[in-house]
């Protein structure tokens, strides 16, 4: 009843201490330390092996370490072995509070305050009130509706889009592709929060910035193959975009030279918007272990078909 740790180190040893503290009976190793194979029931990973079917026989169950799971080759994983991705609290406070303050930033026109100060420019810029911008999120989901929960109390009208139609309170949604443009025509402040799949790779490009209103600003929280990179250029530099935050990229870590390490209205941070919090994720994989024990409905499946 072995659970197999493999991703990042540092917080694999903190994954450690909290499983011998609340489950001691439970073996628990770090990649690559896996002991014998055969007794590997439970794996939690960022990028499995790619000969999991065939080393870990008795696999009952595998754990995408963080919320995503398009770093997953799903094809390669045993078609009985269901994914569970994370969905422990830790992750979404920590991406309520950096999309907050990356909603904010965009708002008060940080990514511009940071240029000026680098070129010595000492100017202020016309204040708009809260009221005033509209806030949307792309992807409604456990983390997207957080975010719009939290930024409710700045007063922003809030809108949403989503797959599938949602009912939440203060936030006008839109479903389906149909109502796409109605809504990124309503929209000053762009939120990507979608899964990556194949429907949503490059969602972010030309045409969807061009029914954006003029000057519109994008958080790219979701992932960077969200994006299509030299349409972000030429959207910014053609002021169709005025600036933009990012907090992931394709390939991560972004390579030296790339245009964004210095566009001046580019802000980027290393994919840290939020990281799996291994105290309050160790419960969160006790209690779906338990769950699954008891044949019971697993929370956070991956739906193989639809790819998050
Ligand atoms: P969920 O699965 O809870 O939500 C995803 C939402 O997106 C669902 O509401 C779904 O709609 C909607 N959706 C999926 N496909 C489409 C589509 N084609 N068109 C419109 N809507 C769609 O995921 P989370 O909220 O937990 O996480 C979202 C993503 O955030 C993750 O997949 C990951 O990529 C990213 N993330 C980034 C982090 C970072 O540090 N930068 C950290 C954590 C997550 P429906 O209701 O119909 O299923």
């Amino acid at each position: 009843m072995t659970v197999l740790y493999k991703a990042n180190m540092v917080r694999g040893a903190e994954w450690a201490t909290f499983f011998a503290e609340r489950a001691p009976d439970m073996p628990f190793r770090l990649w690559p330390d896996i002991g014998d194979p055969a007794t590997v029931r439970y794996l939690v990973a960022w990028q499995p092996p790619d000969d999991i079917a065939a080393a870990f026989p008795n696999l009952e169950l595998v754990f995408s370490v963080g919320a995503g799971v398009d770093q997953f080759d799903i094809t390669k994983l045993p078609p009985h072995v269901p994914l569970v991705r994370m969905m422990e609290p830790g992750i979404t406070e920590r991406m309520v509070e950096y999309a907050c303050m990356s909603v904010l930033a965009l708002h008060r026109d940080l990514v511009q305050f940071i240029g000026q100060q680098r070129d010595q420019v000492w100017r202020e810029l016309s204040v708009t009130h809260t009221s005033e911008r509209r806030v949307g999120v792309m992807g409604l989901g456990l983390l997207g509706q957080a975010v719009l929960e939290r930024l409710k109390s700045f007063d922003f009208p809030l809108l949403g889009w989503n797959r599938s139609p949602r009912s939440i309170a203060g936030v006008t949604c839109y479903a389906g592709a149909d109502t796409l443009p109605d809504f990124l025509g309503q929209t000053d402040i762009l939120v990507c929060l979608l899964p990556l799949t194949s429907e949503t790779r490059g969602i972010l490009n030309a045409k969807l910035f061009a029914r954006l209103p003029r000057g519109a600003r994008l958080l790219n929280v979701g992932r960077g193959g969200h994006l299509v990179e030299a349409d972000l250029i030429a959207a910014l530099d053609g002021g169709v975009l005025s600036a933009a935050v990012l907090d992931v990229a394709e390939p991560e870590p972004l390579p030296a030279g790339h245009p964004f390490w210095s566009h001046p209205r580019i802000l980027l941070t290393p994919h840290i918007a939020s990281t799996t919090k291994p105290e309050t994720a160790v419960d969160y994989v006790l209690d779906t272990i338990a769950r699954h024990r008891r044949g019971e409905p697993l929370p956070g499946r991956v739906d193989r078909d639809r790819g998050y």
